[in-house]
């Protein structure tokens, strides 16, 4: 019998269980309207995971999605795991971010709460500008701002309410890692990063996995138009066994103990893509390297330029 993705959970640091297949939710602003029907194809496919963030736009029409499914008795609130996600523009006050994405969900937790980037900026006290620049178009950061505050108060939630379930971060290099393992109590339980073959960030992974810290991979298609799945290597192992290159590269991280979140607003393609195929290792490495040999991020937002990754334009 085919496995399914969908049916495969992790348990993170804490104890609590996180779904290894979710579904991506940063749309462009178009479309965001889009995604309430995206999380009902989803959830009716069979997810049970949904990733999203304050900064993204989407999380009113998830709110529109859950309502909707609870209602009709689709699926019950515990059975979802819920990400969402703080903005380097409300770097001073997460727990306002949160109470403002769980007013938006119409919830009353999440079950995964993220630093979106070890990054503060300078913004007002309702996160906007959310990308603050000055006129010749740097980003201004907020020079009172610091990574490790940020999440000491986002840790507070987690230690202090019932509104996070567990708490991680996005974006964390190694050694922003480093330094923050060094100041805090609660281990994030995950680091969300851009993760596919062309960029396996494998000391990373690795780091994170001796801190049992659980990496979920953004952006495992390449983002928009889906530049991975046309690789020479990825279609063939997809035809080699049997699924598509959707989930062939979902495999790829779910075989090695990461989360996948793929974004997909096209209904018959998100309940496409839900087999899972149990890769060997030969095949495994022969991905790794392929990034190994040829890396390429493709979210290179600018932001991101100081923080000690590998291959960053
Ligand atoms: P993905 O890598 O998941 O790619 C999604 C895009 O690929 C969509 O436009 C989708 O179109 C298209 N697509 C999917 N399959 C195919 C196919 N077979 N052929 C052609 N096009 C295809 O992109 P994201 O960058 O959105 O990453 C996934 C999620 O990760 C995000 O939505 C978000 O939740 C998270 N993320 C987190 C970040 C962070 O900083 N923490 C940064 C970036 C992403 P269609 O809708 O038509 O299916």
């Amino acid at each position: 019998m085919t496995k399914l993705a969908t049916e495969v959970v992790f348990t993170l640091n804490n104890h609590t269980k996180i779904p290894a297949l979710g579904l991506g939710t940063a749309t462009p602003s178009e479309k965001n309207a889009e995604t309430k029907e995206a999380v009902i194809a989803a959830v009716k496919a069979g997810y049970r995971h949904i990733d999203t963030a304050w900064y993204y736009g989407t999380e009113k029409y998830i709110g529109y999605a859950l309502e909707e499914l609870f209602a009709e008795e689709i699926v019950t609130r515990e059975e979802l795991f819920i990400t969402t996600k703080v903005w380097p523009s409300m770097h001073s006050n997460p727990a306002k971010s949160l109470e403002q994405s769980l007013q938006d969900l119409g919830l009353d937790y999440v079950d995964l709460f993220l630093q979106h980037w070890p990054l503060a900026f300078q913004s007002d006290e309702d996160g906007k500008p959310s990308v603050p620049r000055s006129a010749d178009g740097t980003i201004l950061m907020d020079p009172q701002g610091d990574f490790i505050a940020t999440y000491k108060k986002i840790e507070d939630l987690y230690k202090h309410t019932d509104l996070v379930k567990a708490i991680g971060v996005s974006n964390y290099s190694q050694s922003f890692l480093e330094k923050l393992l060094d100041q805090v109590d609660v281990v994030p339980a995950v680091n969300q990063i851009e993760l596919h073959p062309q960029l396996p960030q494998k000391a990373l992974c690795d780091y994170c996995t001796e801190h049992h810290i659980i990496v979920t991979a953004y952006s495992p298609l390449g983002s928009s138009g889906a530049p991975v799945t046309k690789l020479p290597l990825v279609q063939k192992l997809a035809k080699k066994y049997g699924v598509n290159e959707n989930e062939l590269l979902q495999s790829y991280h779910i075989n090695s103990g990461r989360v996948v979140i793929p974004r997909s607003t096209n209904p018959d393609r998100i309940a496409s893509i839900v087999r899972l195929a149990e890769l060997s290792q030969e095949d495994l490495q022969a991905l790794y390297h392929l990034g190994e040999e040829n890396p390429k991020r493709y979210i290179c937002d600018p932001w991101g330029k100081n923080l000690d990754f590998q291959w960053w334009d």
